[in-house]
């Protein structure tokens, strides 16, 4: 884990640009030292603000934050200990990648031996030895990043910040980068705190997720709790390979409880110890994509421990690995199965077929 000090503390953080409204609002947040966090929402919900507010280029309009236990408000970046990358790399296009990372120690008053001692250690921690004499703009995108990062860490932060940093990169180079950028951060051994929009860098990287809303989050917890057991509808659609049904309880008894909604009844629901469910209460339910099975009509109907829905295909996508068949089943909006590849070729579904969507009782997830 971390090298120490980098735990992070945001205790009832609020920010306004604008004194009317609330561009981060109410903010409680505890980040361990040397965790790999991902703060994760729409634009504009205020992700960069609380960035910018742990490094030091913002100031709370109520709020502490603490690093390593100190409260660190009023004090800038260098006092913090904090780095942070930026989108645009913003590496000086003049000067090699050499004096590009050595160029932090100059301003803060290094020999050049000791400039360069550095920079070559951190080249050598980021496999960029080879391209010291290189202008960023002899390098890939790629290559520039690690020429951003390592700048930012050469200054021994304890706590780097990196916003949208694989933005900038094409689909394949930004999913070769993901992996580059968890590995640094358990070579750095540092706290790591990344700014996305996009949920699967979210869930790929980070030990804990943030998912915000609005300058408020939503759920906070490790990207499996997350995927798999969202809180709130919200996170569920944010996050993705969930079908949110909504609708009222019907029936509840000792051992069984429904769910009905506009295109759909007596959908069974679990009991859950602790969630107590009262007839006629409204209530959404989440299904993973990949929880559901299809099956025809006129077959053996729904299998002992399960329950579903009956719809029409509205649409098939194929993705390699599995299957995207889309339905009607969910009143507005569309119901999700992902099936996989093989299984679906072995009896092909196409628009229109009415199918029957199973999934296991207990593997439905209730939500806030
Ligand atoms: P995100 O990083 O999630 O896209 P931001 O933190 O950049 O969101 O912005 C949150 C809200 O604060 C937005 O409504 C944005 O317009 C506003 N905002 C951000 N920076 C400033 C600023 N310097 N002055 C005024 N409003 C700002």
């Amino acid at each position: 884990m971390g090298t120490g000090n980098g735990d992070i503390e945001l205790a009832g953080v609020t920010k306004s640009y604008d004194g009317e409204t609330y561009a981060v609002d109410g903010i409680n947040l505890k980040i361990p030292d040397g965790a790999y966090c991902c703060l994760l929402g729409p634009s504009g919900c205020g992700k960069s603000t609380i960035l910018r507010m742990i490094a030091g280029h913002e100031d709370p309009t109520h709020g502490e934050i603490l690093i390593g236990g100190e409260d660190v408000v009023g004090l800038d970046p260098v006092q913090r200990r904090t780095a942070m990358m930026f989108q645009s790399y913003a590496l000086f296009p003049h000067l090699s990648v050499r004096d590009n990372i050595a160029f932090a120690l100059r301003v803060r008053g290094l020999s050049k031996t000791e400039r360069y001692g550095k920079a070559d250690e951190m080249m050598e921690k980021v496999h960029l030895t080879e391209f010291a004499n290189r202008l960023p703009s002899q390098l890939s995108g790629g290559q520039q990043q690690r020429v951003a990062l390592a700048r930012a860490a050469i200054t021994e932060p304890r706590v780097l910040l990196l916003d949208e940093p694989l933005s900038a990169l094409d689909e394949h180079l930004r999913i070769r980068m993901r992996a580059e950028l968890s590995r640094m951060q358990r070579d750095l051994g540092i706290t790591f705190i990344h700014v996305t929009h996009t949920q699967m860098e979210a869930i790929a990287l980070a030990d804990t997720v943030v998912v915000m809303d609005r300058g408020e989050i939503r759920q906070a917890g490790p990207a499996r709790e997350v995927y798999a057991s969202p809180n709130n509808r919200y996170v569920a659609e944010f996050i993705g390979g969930q079908n949110v049904l909504s609708g009222k309880v019907g029936d509840v008894n000792g051992s069984k409880a429904t769910l009905a909604g506009p295109t759909f009844s007596n959908i069974e629901i679990p009991l859950l110890a602790g969630t107590p469910l009262h007839s006629g209460q409204s209530l959404d339910i989440a299904i993973r994509r990949d929880d559901i099975d299809l099956l025809r009509l006129g077959g053996n109907g729904v299998p002992p421990g399960s329950t579903g829905v009956e719809g029409a295909v509205t649409g098939v996508e194929y993705q390699g690995t599995f299957v995207k068949v889309m339905m009607d089943a969910a009143g507005e909006g569309e119901f999700v199965a992902y099936v996989p590849e093989r299984r679906f070729f072995e009896d092909t579904l196409s628009v229109g077929d009415r199918v029957l969507a199973v999934w296991q009782i207990d593997h439905a997830h209730l939500l806030a």
